[in-house]
Order: C-alpha cells, then sequence, then structure tokens
C-alpha cells in the first residue's frame, strides 16, 4: 500500500504577485527534494483532476462558490489581477490552481476510501483554511481540506471524520465551516495573537484549539499536543483523518514566530499516524497549507511524507 503524492502543473500558475510568500516556489522547493532526497520513489505521484462545484458547495455557501467562479473566469479572462481581501490577491491562473487544488483533496479522498492507496499528501497551491463559507481571505480561496471531509461525509458515506491543523495560523476559515457540525472533531495548535487573531475561543464543542504563545518551541508543543489532542481523538474514533499540514510554525518561517523543526513535524505525523492505525485504517489525507521557508518547507514536507509512507 502506497502513499499518493498529488499535485498538478496548474497550481504553479496561480501568481500573488511579485514577492509574495506564498509563490509556486513553494512546489518546486518540495519536488527538488524529494527527488535529490529519493522520497519520490516512495510516492505514487497522481495528477489532481478539477473539482466539481457540487463538492465545493458541501463546504461553502453555492453563492459565494458562484460568484468566486465568475470573478476568477473573468480575471482568467481580462488578465487583470484584483485584491479579494488585502492579502489575497486574485489572478489569471487562479481560478485553474484553486479548483485543481480543491480536486486533489477531493480525489485524493476518494483514493484512499477505495483502498486504493493507503493515503495521501497534496502538494497544492492556493491553500485553504482560513477561506470560510463565503470569503476568501489570508492566502486561501476555497477551503480544501473541508470540501475533501464534508466529501467523505456526505457522499462517501462516513459518520466521522477528524481534521488536525498544525499551521501556525488558526484555521479560522475551516472552523466557521465545520463548528457545529458533531460528525467531525477538529484538534488544531496555532500561535496567538497572530493572524488571524481568532481562535482563542473555540466556536463550538467539536473543536479543539490550543493557542500557544510566541516563541513556544517544540518540546512544549508536543507536550500541548499529547494533552489536549490525543484523548478527544481516541475517543471519537474518527473514520478517517484530514491534515491541514501548514510548516510556517517552523523556527526558519518568518511568518510566524513559533520555533518547530524537522523532528517535530515527524513526530505529529507519527501521533495522526497512531491514531489512523488504530481507528481509521490508516487512512490519511493531508495537503499543504502554510510554509514560507522554502529550505524549511521542503524538509518538513520530507519528514512529514518520510512517516506517511514508512510501513
Ligand atoms: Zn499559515
Amino acid at each position: 500500500m502506497t502513499t499518493a503524492f498529488y499535485s498538478h502543473p496548474d497550481c504553479r500558475g496561480h501568481d500573488m504577485g511579485e514577492g509574495h510568500p506564498e509563490c509556486a516556489l513553494r512546489l518546486d522547493a518540495i519536488d527538488d527534494l524529494l527527488l535529490a532526497t529519493g522520497l519520490d520513489i516512495a510516492l505514487e505521484r497522481r495528477e489532481a483532476p478539477v473539482v466539481t462545484m457540487e463538492d465545493l458547495g458541501l463546504a461553502h455557501e453555492s453563492r459565494y462558490v458562484v460568484e468566486l467562479r465568475d470573478v476568477l473566469q473573468r480575471i482568467a479572462a481580462d488578465g487583470r489581477p484584483r485584491y479579494l481581501d488585502a492579502d489575497t490577491v486574485a489572478a489569471p491562473g487562479t481560478w485553474a490552481a484553486a479548483v485543481r487544488a480543491a480536486g486533489a483533496a477531493v480525489a485524493a479522498t476518494d483514493a484512499v476510501i477505495d483502498g486504493a492507496v493507503r493515503n495521501a499528501f497534496c502538494s497544492v497551491r492556493p491553500p485553504g483554511h482560513h477561506a470560510t463559507r463565503a470569503q476568501a481571505m489570508g492566502f486561501c480561496f476555497f477551503n480544501n481540506v473541508a470540501v475533501a471531509a464534508r466529501h467523505a461525509l456526505d457522499v462517501r458515506g462516513l459518520e466521522r471524520v477528524a481534521i488536525v491543523d498544525f499551521d501556525v495560523h488558526h484555521g479560522n476559515g475551516t472552523e466557521d465551516i465545520i463548528a457545529g457540525d458533531e460528525r467531525v472533531l477538529m484538534v488544531s495548535i496555532f500561535q496567538h495573537p497572530l493572524y488571524p487573531y481568532s481562535g482563542a475561543v473555540p466556536m463550538g464543542t467539536n473543536m479543539v484549539n490550543v493557542p500557544v504563545p510566541p516563541y513556544t518551541r517544540g518540546p512544549q508543543v508536543r507536550a500541548l499536543i499529547e494533552e489536549n489532542w490525543m484523548e478527544r481523538l481516541d475517543a471519537f474514533r474518527p473514520e478517517m483523518i484530514f491534515v491541514s499540514a501548514g510548516f510556517d510554525a517552523h523556527r526558519e518561517d518568518e511568518l510566524g514566530q513559533l520555533g518547530l523543526v524537522e523532528a517535530d513535524y515527524a513526530w505529529i505525523t507519527e501521533r495522526i499516524k497512531g491514531v489512523a492505525v488504530k481507528h481509521s485504517r490508516g487512512r490519511i489525507v493531508s495537503c499543504l497549507e502554510g510554509g514560507y521557508n522554502l529550505g524549511a518547507l521542503a524538509r518538513s514536507v520530507a519528514a512529514h511524507l518520510r512517516v506517511l509512507s514508512a510501513a
């Protein structure tokens, strides 16, 4: 049984402008390191399909999906980028990238549920966890993980799924979508205060939010995860686990001030995998969120994939 690696060339065509940290070089850095380390051989590369409007509608308001599609397709046609919020730019390649990013998450979910692969990583952009039911923000347009989680529940008939989010930023969009949906348990850890400044008070009993102050390092993060996530995950017995895999809590990443290193990402992945093996037949779909220091991002993704693909 293998680990699938989903991506698509169109994910590189989304350009937020000169010098923007959320750039196509991120995916290149990941690819280069996987090739250089030989880890590539352990993965099954798959091309991400385009997501359907129906699947997007499982996590987003249908009016939002239609309006965003129209705006992004107009930008693709006229070639004029447009700001959707202060740091989220829609450019001519954004629509094509966004539908592949969400499409990767859904296709990975199907492949894992069908048993075609054991687990999957989606090396895609734009990221998704700040996209709310009806708003693009924080470099995100569609909430890839929330769309995939709802696909697993509403289309594939699973009854309980977990979402794990270890990006340095609070996954406010995912919380907006799934708070109160008792079929989902979301556990997260994030720097607080930091963009988007939410998450200190969870919006539902199905949310386990762990805000941590700047300069928190690996050992404390591990202890907090152990203390706050593990019992809840075990008691919830998820049939599948989705991961919002952001690597911007790395100590070399300048968008946050936490102190994680590659070994911490490997450890977190081991803990997630342990829950998946015990309760979820090993089913994990992990989607790239943040991570902006190219070297640290690539090494951290490699550490994550080494654990996912290990026997
Ligand atoms: Zn982030």
